[in-house]
């Protein structure tokens, strides 16, 4: 006996226990237990499970055929043997419907007992094998279901987990022939220039027959799946030619579909005859195809991705202009080979390392934090001779971004501009100043006419305007080298008030009213007091010259932290808004200044270049009819 069977006797009556226990069930191998209550029996049926069980009619708690009735609720294969004290006539009808197998009255004999126990523990055998069979027979679809489903599962976690196309198509190829236990599974996919398919990924097929494979759309089975965009399913009863030298038997084919379009199809199949494909694996294998599908379209996707990458990519490096990209936290980006080149930085690498670990370069650092004067458009000088302009642009969710462009042609050019105006203006002068000479000669020499007198006059006018252009231009020449000597700290209130008392008899012939609002102790700027009376000058004198008579004219000035603020201000005629931005450049004069005006158009500039000079900026408020303010601010002299 392998197992020893497990009987458990429910008998009060102890001595016909020790009897049965001794002298009957245990000589013969039988693994014996007992229980001299209902209770106590039931709490071993829970526990240990027997084979077989005795039960008696003398139990304490109960009568002993309620208590069969729920035994057998509780192990219903539990086969029961009935022993009474006295024989019954006849067996009620309840008995009958519980697990009872054997009833034994007195006298009890032993071969008896054990053929009741033999036969008891059969049938109970019957049950279990009976039971096992039935089991399986409900849980095998189920599990082959949830093979299934892990499969699915593992071939989508492939699709999500990798980006190797081949790997992934492979596999889908892999689980179809599995899931589907046929004999060779193959993904074909549609070569849009040719329109034939070819087979991308495979399972025991010959190399030799994947790399020639071939076929075309029109008359073939994978073909009109492709067309139709639905499954085909053939049974092994009739054998099909798919393509020459390729017989199949039985065979599922589903088409492989991106955006409601067929682009490929996963087939599988059996070469031999009596080997039947499943018709309900048509879905099983549909939901592969979608797989294939995604990791089809990622693959597209990606692809497209790394090609516009790589075209930005070279667009970047190959751009003439440099382009320095970063963090927020001033960490590198990337750095382009134009970038490389001008501050020679060779093929270090720079991606993650800080702005000033890489450039050494004060101005550029200081222009790419936005310290230099004008935030969005600086110019650097990198080595002796080259000069850019930097622009920086904060990306949102990129970063800070800095372009350089080479502006050197241009400084160049404006250098040369500058020296011939220059020369020509030098050598003007003289000419200039001996026509004056002489048109005064003139008026000395003799009698001139009232008409003479007046074009005279005229002459003298005009040479005058040449010669205010040409100082204009000279001075212009000398400020554009900028600050190097005579710079000094200069208290802003009496420029203020010299400029103020210079222009005065204009104000009082032209009628126009003036306010003044600024302290005494305005703090000083560090730079030239010459320039900055110019500043003042011109941008009083303009508001003056503009500002039609009885107008009002205002000069107000104020500390604000590290910077003065000085603000010109009128209620003239306004600067059209597009022209705003134009009058700081040289010899541009709006189009609505009026013809009275007399002016050469570089006032501005010369302002605009000394303020910046000074390290300060300038800009115009202006509303048509309105008037306009000038506001110039100047960062305060460092003790
Ligand atoms: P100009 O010698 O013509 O005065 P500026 O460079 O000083 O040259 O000024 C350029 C132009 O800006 C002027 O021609 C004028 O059209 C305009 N402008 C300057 N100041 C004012 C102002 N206060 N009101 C209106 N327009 C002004």
């Amino acid at each position: 006996m392998a197992e020893r069977e497990r009987l458990l006797v429910v008998i009060a009556d102890r001595e016909l226990v020790n009897l049965l226990e001794r002298s009957v069930l245990a000589p013969q191998g039988y693994r014996v237990t007992t229980a001299s209550t209902g209770a106590a029996a039931e709490r071993q049926i829970k526990s240990r499970r027997p084979d077989l069980m005795l039960l008696g009619d003398d139990l304490p708690d109960g009568d002993y055929l309620d208590m069969a009735a729920r035994f057998a609720a509780l192990q219903p294969t539990l086969p029961i043997i009935l022993f009474t004290r006295q024989a019954s006539p006849s067996i009620p009808l309840k008995v009958l419907r519980l697990g009872v197998v054997d009833w034994l009255t007195p006298p009890l004999r032993p071969d008896q007992v054990l053929d009741a126990v033999r036969q008891g523990l059969e049938r109970s055998k019957h049950w279990e094998n009976w039971l096992k069979v039935e089991t399986r027979r409900y849980t095998g679809p189920l599990q082959q279901r949830v093979n299934e489903l892990e499969m699915l599962s593992k071939v989508g976690r492939t699709v999500t987990a990798q980006l190797d196309l081949d790997r992934v198509l492979t596999t889908v190829v892999e689980a179809a022939v599995e899931l589907t236990g046929a004999q060779e599974g193959s993904l074909l996919l549609l070569d849009e220039t040719s329109g034939e398919l070819y087979m991308r990924a495979d399972l025991n097929f010959k190399d030799e027959f994947v790399r020639t494979f071939r076929l075309p759309v029109r008359d073939t089975l994978a073909g009109d799946v492709i067309r139709t965009g639905k499954p085909i399913f053939i049974d092994a009863k009739d054998p099909q030619k798919i393509v020459t030298s390729y017989l199949v038997y039985s065979l599922i084919y589903v088409p492989i579909q991106i955006k409601g379009r067929s682009v490929g199809v996963l087939g599988v199949d059996n070469r031999e005859s009596g080997q039947s494909l499943d018709k309900r694996h048509v879905p099983l294998l549909s939901a592969l195809a979608d797989f294939s599908a995604v990791a089809l379209q990622n693959a597209q996707l990606f692809s497209e991705t790394a090609q516009e990458r790589n075209k930005l990519g070279s667009i970047l490096t190959q751009i003439h202009d440099g382009v320095i990209v970063m963090g927020r936290d001033e960490r590198l980006l990337l750095v382009n080979e134009a970038v490389r080149k001008a501050f020679e930085l060779g093929n270090r690498s720079v991606a993650g390392k800080r702005l000033h670990e890489v450039f050494d370069h004060k101005d550029l650092i200081r222009a790419i934090r936005g310290e230099l004067t004008d935030p969005y458009r600086v110019e650097i000088q990198v080595g002796d001779a080259r000069v850019y302009s930097v622009q920086v642009t904060d990306i949102h969710e990129v970063g800070i971004v800095a372009t350089l462009h080479d502006v050197t042609y241009l400084k160049e050019l404006d250098r040369i501009k500058t020296d011939f105006v220059n020369t020509v203006s030098h050598d003007l002068r003289s000419p200039l100043t001996a026509i004056l000479g002489y048109v005064e000669l003139i008026e000395r020499s003799g009698e001139v006419s009232s008409m003479q007198a007046e074009f005279i006059r005229r002459i003298q006018m005009s040479v005058r305007n040449i010669t205010d252009l040409i100082s204009d231009l000279l001075n212009l020449g000398r400020i554009e080298v900028g600050l190097e000597e005579d710079v000094e700290r200069v208290p802003l209130s009496p420029i203020l008030q010299y400029a103020i008392d210079g222009l005065q008899s204009q104000l009082v012939e032209r009628q126009q009213t003036l306010r003044v609002d600024f302290a005494r102790n305005l703090p000083a700027v560090s730079g030239n007091p010459i320039q900055l009376r110019q500043v003042v000058d011109n941008l009083l004198g303009n508001a003056i010259k503009y500002t039609p008579s009885g107008g009002a004219i205002t000069v107000l000035a104020r500390k604000e932290q590290d910077q003065v603020i000085l603000q010109v201000g009128d209620n003239g005629p306004g600067i059209p808004p597009d022209e705003q931005s134009k009058i700081f450049d040289r010899f541009y004069r709006a189009s609505n200044a009026s013809k009275n005006a007399q002016g050469t158009g570089l006032g501005l500039a010369i302002v605009k270049t000394i303020v910046e000079n000074h390290r300060g900026r300038i800009w115009v408020d202006s509303k048509m009819g309105r008037g306009s303010v000038f506001t110039v601010v100047l960062p305060i002299a460092e003790d």
